[in-house]
């Protein structure tokens, strides 16, 4: 529970948030969250080739290509939410990718 007297929870505005931007970024939770969504669809690419393995589809091989691009969006989205973090300072301790 949040105590409304405990400020250092709370988003900052002005001249505080410009010093400490690891209060809150919103372009470093979009950033987070194209990567989750792209660390997600390549979970679940990898989870049908799998499953197509164990009822030995002859289909299978055709993931390869997709899990291909998949870990390509995914590569890109933790570099472009790296690259942000280190430009702007906003990274913290706890969200190293
Ligand atoms: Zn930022």
């Amino acid at each position: 529970m949040v105590n409304s007297t405990d400020r250092t929870k709370q988003p900052r505005t002005g001249s505080a948030a410009t010093a400490n931007p690891a209060v809150f970024c919103a372009t470093k939770q979009t950033l987070l969250q194209e990567f989750s969504d792209a660390a997600y669809c390549l979970t679940v690419l990898h989870q049908e080739k799998f499953e197509g393995v164990i009822r030995d589809d002859p289909r299978v091989a055709q993931f390869d290509q997709a899990i291909e691009q998949a870990r390509l969006m995914k590569d890109r989205a933790k570099h472009a939410y790296l690259i942000h973090a280190g430009e702007h300072g906003c990274i913290t301790a706890n969200q190293n990718v």
